[in-house]
């Protein structure tokens, strides 16, 4: 069993990249990806716990892109972590980032809200601020009863505060994880566009587009969705993926490996990625 998708306090989870190699160890899973958004800062951290844990430890990253008008998730697993050209292409999306919280923050000000970017980042244990730590400060501050409120009409896609975030083409996005000695994959194609997305014609086009793969396997499918998404794999001749999606104590009920409970990430996946990548299809 491995998990190739799981979060640290360097995006949107709560536990230290050493205490997520520990998790993933006593879960017993033979391979674990980090897979933090737009950054890799974790990664030093987590290799360095190779030599303590049985556990395979694999580099990955989760970047934002732009599909059919909604936000797409990608993965890029088995990057080079030591590669300065993607690095400095994640520092760049970072600060795309910065620029849209700071532009979220004069929004919530002027509806009336008094939040500074202090007490946003007060909310997190990171540099890297998402939407999440704008709703933990809302909720700090009583504008909301529990952070989940404040994504029903203020920061939710169709909120009142919400700004875009400039993100990438998916063709882009692959060529960097590419160009970087990586896989990408689409994270969680399941929950695009509220689920009921029918991804046959659309996966296609992202292939065409330098995509090798996606979550087949995922904390949050429905069995019916994980045969859906293999039986795609197979007709499109892409390799499957699969985590849980960890986030710690930010996404409660979810386990590292195990996700809501029935999830199970065959080994076999991981040798498909990595074959992949020796392949090298993408020249
Ligand atoms: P950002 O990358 O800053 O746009 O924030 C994205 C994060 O906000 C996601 O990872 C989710 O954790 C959270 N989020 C976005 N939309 C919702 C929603 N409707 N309900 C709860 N959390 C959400
Ligand atoms: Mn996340
Ligand atoms: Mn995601
Ligand atoms: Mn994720």
């Amino acid at each position: 069993m491995i998990d190739l998708h799981s979060h640290t306090l360097h995006s949107d989870g709560t536990d230290t990249p050493e205490q997520l190699a520990l998790l993933g160890e006593a879960a017993g899973l033979h391979a674990l990806a980090l897979t933090d958004h737009d950054t890799l800062d974790g990664i030093p951290a987590f290799l360095a716990m190779q030599d303590k844990v049985k556990v395979r430890l694999i580099v990955g990253t989760e970047l934002s892109c732009r599909f059919l008008g909604r936000s797409l998730h990608m993965l890029g697993l088995l990057v080079d972590p030591a590669d300065e050209v993607f690095q400095g292409r994640l520092r760049e999306l970072r600060g795309r980032r910065d620029d849209r919280n700071g532009r979220m923050v004069l929004k919530l000000q002027e509806l009336g809200f008094h939040i500074t970017t202090e007490d946003v980042q007060a909310q997190a244990k990171s540099p890297l601020l998402s939407r999440v730590h704008f709703a933990k400060a809302l909720a700090a501050k009583g504008y909301v009863k529990h952070p989940q409120q404040a994504f029903e009409g203020i920061l939710d896609d169709n909120g009142r505060a919400f700004v875009p975030r400039e993100e990438l083409e998916p063709d882009i996005a692959a060529r960097w994880i590419h160009e970087a000695g990586g896989v990408p994959v689409v994270a969680h194609p399941g929950r695009f566009a509220g689920g009921k997305f029918q991804w046959d014609e659309a996966m296609a086009d992202l292939q065409r587009k330098g995509l090798e793969g996606f979550e087949a396997f995922y904390g949050e499918y429905a069995a019916g969705q994980q045969s859906y998404f293999t039986a795609l794999a197979a007709r499109l001749g892409m390799v499957m993926s699969g985590g849980s999606d960890y986030h710690g104590a930010n996404k409660p009920g979810l386990a590292l490996g195990r996700g809501r409970g029935g999830l199970r990430v065959p080994d076999e996946l991981l040798e498909g990625l990595e074959a992949r990548q020796k392949r090298g299809s993408w020249n």
